[in-house]
């Protein structure tokens, strides 16, 4: 049945949303008992009061992870176990994905429809993909001489700690999630306090999907708080971190300050998109504004910064403008609604900082710049494009994470690639060009993680996701996330003679 605005509507009134800790399979308040408000973007609307975890809480959860891992009442489970426990928890998600879909958008304001068919399907399809995965993934034997014999074998880290950002609760907590807990892994999670109820109900359906108490643990609270606690806890063998270069620094300081914690980072980015003049102007066009606009610019692969060819420049930006203007912000519950709100008025006054930073700086403002939708409340922000960019301004070198995107011109293949890679980023890039050999070329010489072609925004759990430079280090996704969970263990048997 496809949802109405005024279904949707219905079902946030009776939706009940719970802040609370879940430490040991049991919800619970902060061990200090405090807590925060937070309020729906959407419409201001404030939402149930949320634990405020602090150390105390942090000291309970790791002890409970550890506890569950000496014990071996996850680890020790046969992959087909782990298995059965991760597909069961894939359709619990499937079958709660109304509540989830809804809570995503109440917390953070993305379109709930968009929470739906994306964020919540692709989270019930990384777990199963893990659970999937993690009965077909056979070990070494190494090549030894007659009198030996040298097995190379994963073995689960310990305990993982994963800290996630807010713009994709459900999928970013998935893409640690599954890999660690399937490798047999116990992990503590820590949410965003800007998007906290997503994961604590997801970590409930694990539960319900048999996952024992104490293997998963989810802590609401402030970064700097709980946050860093766990960051600096000396039981915690493994940390995955995604969100901002800036504080993913602090993650390997806090390893170092302490028991030399592994740490991945999934960070920032400030995606180009090279569009060549025998390029799909029109195709390239549409694309880049559908990925830029998709969920409010909030995404940390965005293509904030477009690089045209200068002959093709104004075909393609009279076409992005007109597609701008089609990412208008609604009512995230409204299901045609292709944006929805930014995260909360804090986020919105930034964004409309770096947006008047960009003018004064010499960018000329095509379309957008302003808030929008005042009578829905104070976190809708117009799709905005900046024409007349140079690559030194702040617009094209810091993550504005709104709805703001740039075009940058160049006139030789050799010009492009080179601003393309002047930025300390390289999360994504894109090329756009019907000469196959200059696509190749192209795309090798581009420092990022992912190079899409003729296409931006096609993706599957099947490949790797991840930065070069400062976008981090690691990958999630693919079975290349096993490596970030996982120790690799030599054992060398010497074999007598007969
Ligand atoms: P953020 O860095 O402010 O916060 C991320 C998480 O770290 C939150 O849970 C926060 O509470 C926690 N945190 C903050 N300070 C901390 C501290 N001192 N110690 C420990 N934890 C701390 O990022 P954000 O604003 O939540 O998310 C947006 C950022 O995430 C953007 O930079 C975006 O590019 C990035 N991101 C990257 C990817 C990726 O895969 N590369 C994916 C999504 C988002």
């Amino acid at each position: 049945m496809t949802m109405t605005l005024d279904d949707w509507t219905a079902l946030a009134d009776r939706l009940t949303l719970d802040g609370r800790a879940l430490i040991d399979g049991r919800r619970r308040d902060a061990a200090d008992g405090r807590h925060f408000e937070k309020r729906s973007p959407r419409d201001d609307r404030p939402l149930p009061p949320v634990a405020r975890c602090g150390a105390a809480d942090v000291e309970a959860a790791v002890r409970s992870a550890r506890a569950a891992f000496d014990d071996g009442r996850w680890r020790r489970q046969s992959p087909a176990q782990r298995k059965a426990v991760l597909q069961a928890w894939s359709q619990q998600v499937l079958q709660a994905a109304d509540e989830l879909a809804l809570t995503e958008s109440l917390d953070m304001g993305k379109p709930v429809a968009r929470a739906l068919a994306a964020d919540v399907s692709l989270t019930a399809r990384t777990l199963a993909w893990y659970g999937e995965a993690v009965d077909k993934l056979y070990d070494e034997i190494a090549p030894t001489a007659d009198d030996a014999l040298a097995l190379v074998t994963r073995e689960p880290m310990g305990v993982i700690a994963a800290i996630v950002p807010w713009n994709y609760p459900l999928m970013m907590a998935a893409w640690k999630l599954a890999p660690a807990l399937a490798a047999g892994n116990s992990v503590v999670l820590k949410p965003s306090e800007r998007s906290p109820f997503s994961a604590l109900r997801l970590a409930e359906l694990a539960l319900a999907a048999g996952l024992p108490p104490g293997v998963l643990n989810v802590l609401p609270g402030y970064g700097h708080e709980a946050g860093e606690a766990l960051a600096l806890h000396h039981d915690v063998d493994g940390l995955a971190f995604t969100g901002s270069t800036r504080i993913g620094k602090r993650m390997f300081e806090y390893a170092g300050q302490s028991n030399l914690k592994r740490v991945y980072t999934e960070l920032g980015g400030k995606s180009a998109v090279l569009v060549f003049d025998d390029a799909d102007v029109e195709a390239a066009a549409t694309a880049v504004a559908g990925s830029l606009f998709y969920n409010q610019g909030e995404s940390c692969n965005a293509p904030t910064r477009a690089l045209v060819h200068q002959r093709v420049a104004d075909r393609f930006t009279e076409a992005l403008v007109a597609q701008a203007l089609r990412h208008s912000p609604a009512d995230p519950l409204d299901p045609g609604a292709g944006m929805g709100a930014l995260v909360d008025a804090a986020h919105a006054e930034g964004v409309l900082r770096a947006i008047t930073q960009a003018s004064a700086e010499g960018a000329r403002c095509l379309t957008g710049g302003q808030r929008v939708r005042a009578d829905l409340g104070a976190c809708y922000v117009a799709p905005t494009l900046f024409d007349q960019v140079d690559n030194r301004m702040a617009v094209a070198r810091e993550e504005i994470f709104g709805p703001v995107g740039t075009v940058i011109r160049f006139g030789s293949e050799a010009e492009a690639i080179a601003i393309a890679n002047d930025s300390p980023y390289g999360l994504q890039a894109g090329v756009w060009t019907s000469d196959v050999h200059r696509a190749h070329r192209v795309a090798r010489a581009l420092r990022a993680g992912t190079v899409h072609v003729n296409q931006y925004n096609d993706d599957d759990i099947t490949v790797p996701f991840g930065g070069y430079k400062q976008s981090g280090n690691g990958r999630d996704k693919s079975l290349h996330a096993f490596d970030k969970y996982t120790e690799l263990k030599t054992t060398w048997l010497r074999i007598n003679a007969a």
